[in-house]
């Protein structure tokens, strides 16, 4: 078996492996990459098969659903088949009628946790994993006598920090060549650690109970881990966790009853649907999607009378509806996603300015979606690998002085595993 990173040695974002065994070959991802202006004029790798068919590329099997490691396949041969979780697959599915230059992907199979899978030469053994984004995995492949653990990405820190211990206590054996993401290395000490969805929930609750009106809170649906800790600390302080069609939709698209949406049983949840969103539903002719939500709708009508009893997962372009519902009375805004988002011409810039211009207080509550230091050295080392080469990282001249066997790889060069 052999390897080449197409992208990802030095970055992350846009990450790309291909894998060749028997005259056979496999990708693991096809990512967007971050800098990427917009998916047409973005090349795609340089990868047989992926335009012109080429029947030695057996399927592209997606880690999850994060846009760097899935964003470049709607540009593919749609014949190829995609391999990816149950519930990434239904959250891409759900999020295309919402989210623009979207689309849905049909998967050929699904990943499923330490449920081997063969595709022609290789064998795959998904591992379910804690990362922000939801059903993601990381992939033990052994093909040619040869094993190679992908971590994907992974933390040990969100609401699932169980199954980080699983891998840490019972991980994958004889691995050969490790490729292991590096998100984190620049971003904190090395031994620091990020705080927990548990330490944000206690921050939650008490940010919550300060705001005298609505708890604005700014972050990605599909980031559902933070989604239950918001919900959580909603259900703590007495309030209801408002949301939208969108986040409604990603909800039940988990197909998991144990996360907060709008289905009997889920108490402090309501669902409402912003103005704009409302044409757009109309638009695409899926307005009756809404009657799902019965008896859990909020109406502009009732905004402000609820707000000091609400939490709402916030897009900085409601806040003309919420304004216009007079409900912005002693409201706050937090910020829960990455801080690079603030940064001067991203969206979060503009939102920020918004709250400056309305006297709305605005505060960064949020933890990454990716191992710390600390915690990837316990990985490194329970799987002991003899070869690990550094991926989805800016700092992999970092990798050397943290973990043992280290090698650096290019991007688009052919490594023996
Ligand atoms: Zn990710
Ligand atoms: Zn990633």
């Amino acid at each position: 078996m052999r390897l080449r990173i197409h992208r990802g040695t030095r970055e992350i974002g846009g990450t790309c492996i291909e894998l060749e065994s028997e005259g056979a070959r496999i990708l693991l991802d096809l990512g967007l990459p971050l800098n990427a202006k917009d998916l047409a004029s973005t090349p795609l790798p340089a990868v047989d098969g992926l335009s012109v068919p080429s029947a030695s590329l057996l399927g592209i099997v997606l880690s999850h659903g994060h846009r760097d490691h899935w964003g470049l396949v709607p540009k593919v041969n749609p014949a190829i088949p995609l391999i990816m979780g149950q519930a990434t697959e239904s959250i891409i599915r759900a999020a295309a009628d919402f989210v623009p230059d979207a689309v849905a992907l049909k998967a050929s199979q699904h990943l499923e946790h330490r449920k081997p899978l063969q595709l022609g030469p290789f064998a795959i053994t998904p591992r379910l994993v804690d990362h922000s984004g939801f059903d993601a995995y990381a992939m033990e492949i052994a093909s040619g006598g040869k094993r190679l653990f992908y971590s994907g990405d992974l933390r040990a820190h969100g609401r699932k920090p169980k199954l980080f211990d699983a891998l840490i206590n019972d991980p994958p054996r004889d691995v050969d060549l490790m490729l292991m993401e590096g998100s984190s290395l620049g971003r904190l000490v090395d031994d620091a650690t990020f705080p927990s969805e548990e330490d944000l929930e206690e921050i939650f609750v008490a940010r919550f109970k300060e705001t005298e009106g609505l708890a604005l809170v700014a972050c990605s649906a599909q980031n559902i881990d933070r989604v239950v800790t918001i919900y959580r600390a909603a259900k703590r302080t007495g309030r209801s966790l408002l949301i939208d069609a969108y986040a409604a939709e990603v909800l039940k698209a988990t197909g998991r009853d144990s996360i907060p949406q709008p289905a009997p049983g889920w108490s402090n949840l309501a669902v409402y649907v912003p103005q704009r969103q409302r044409v757009q539903l109309k638009a695409k002719g899926i307005a009756p999607l809404v009657d799902s939500y019965r008896g859990f709708r909020i109406w502009p009508g009732q905004l402000a009378e609820s707000a000091p009893r609400s939490v709402m997962l916030f897009r900085g372009w409601m806040m003309s509806d919420l304004a216009q519902a007079g409900a912005l009375t002693g409201a706050r805004v937090f910020w829960s996603q990455w801080d690079g988002y603030l940064a001067e011409g991203q969206a979060g810039a503009a939102l920020k300015a918004d709250c400056d211009r309305r006297g709305i207080p605005f505060e960064t509550v949020h933890t990454s979606g990716h191992a710390g230091p600390s915690d990837l050295k316990r990985l490194a080392a329970a799987v002991a690998a003899k070869r690990l080469i550094p991926i989805h990282t800016f700092e992999r001249l970092r990798f050397p002085d943290l973990f043992s066997n280290v090698e650096l790889a290019n991007d688009g060069e052919w490594i023996d595993v």
